[in-house]
């Protein structure tokens, strides 16, 4: 669904990205590893569009989305694009605190132009597959992180037609929390058929996906297939 190609990023002397090439398939697990500093976030953050590399490619390919140059989109159109294609668990939120919990999933349908009642039904559905039944009334700051975690999950699965891109979803949550919405987060992404693009620093997390991808100042330096699918290397 994504080809990346030469993809260089430098914050001044810094260089962030120095020239990655990565293919991600559809209904693939990716984890992206890498000691702090790596480019990790950078790199995420290029594929999901968020934040344009200084040179190199992406290429998208999605239903409704046949080779899409991502970097040659202005930003409004990369807007779109991630709220029509792309989902985001993030460990900072995007979670809105002074909404509810149905209300942070419903509005990212209304965005796409679901009329509000069809998207609280959607959105009280999604809760309640996550196990938040009761909770949709609650405020974003009276759940837990792990209830927080789910929300964004329910609304990763609403929305994004087909990659789902999480930076460190289980890093503030204890092991037993993590391992619950790690179990989720791979049911509601590559359960339904989409990808998921996952950085992370924990080994047995990233153990989980597909694929593991290293990086270390700004290169690729390992990539291979997990014991979780034992089909030899991707690269
Ligand atoms: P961590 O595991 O700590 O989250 P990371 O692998 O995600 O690290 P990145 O956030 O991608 O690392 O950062 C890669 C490099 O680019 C680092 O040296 C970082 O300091 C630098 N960097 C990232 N964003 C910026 C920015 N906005 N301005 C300046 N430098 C930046
Ligand atoms: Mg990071």
């Amino acid at each position: 669904v994504i080809a990346a190609h030469g993809l260089f990023r430098s914050f001044g002397t810094t260089v962030a990205l120095g020239g990655v090439d990565l293919n991600i398939q559809l209904g693939q697990s990716l984890a992206i590893m890498g000691p702090s500093g790596s480019g990790k976030s950078t790199l995420l953050h290029a594929l999901a569009g968020i934040e344009l590399p200084d040179a190199g490619r992406i290429t998208l390919n999605l239903p409704g989305y046949n080779n899409v140059q991502v970097e040659t989109l202005n930003d409004k159109a990369r807007t779109k694009l991630r709220r029509e294609a792309f989902g985001f668990v993030f460990q900072s939120g995007l979670l809105i605190p002074e909404l509810t919990a149905i209300e942070n999933v419903a509005m990212a349908l209304m965005i796409n132009g679901v009329q509000r009642a069809a998207a609280m039904d959607r959105a009280a559905q999604a809760l309640a597959q996550l196990g938040l039944a009761g909770m949709e009334q609650r405020r974003i700051g009276q759940l837990s992180g792990g209830q927080q975690q789910r929300v964004a999950i329910a609304r990763a699965k609403v929305t994004g037609a087909g990659v789902v891109f999480a930076d460190e979803p289980t890093g503030a949550l204890d092991s037993t929390t993590g391992t619950e919405v790690l179990d989720i987060l791979l049911e509601a992404t590559v359960g339904a058929g989409k990808s998921l693009v996952m950085v992370t620093h924990d080994r047995s997390v990233a153990e989980r996906c597909d694929r593991i991808v290293t990086l270390r100042d700004g290169h690729i330096v390992t990539d291979s297939a997990t014991a979780q699918r034992q089909t030899g290397s991707w690269s």
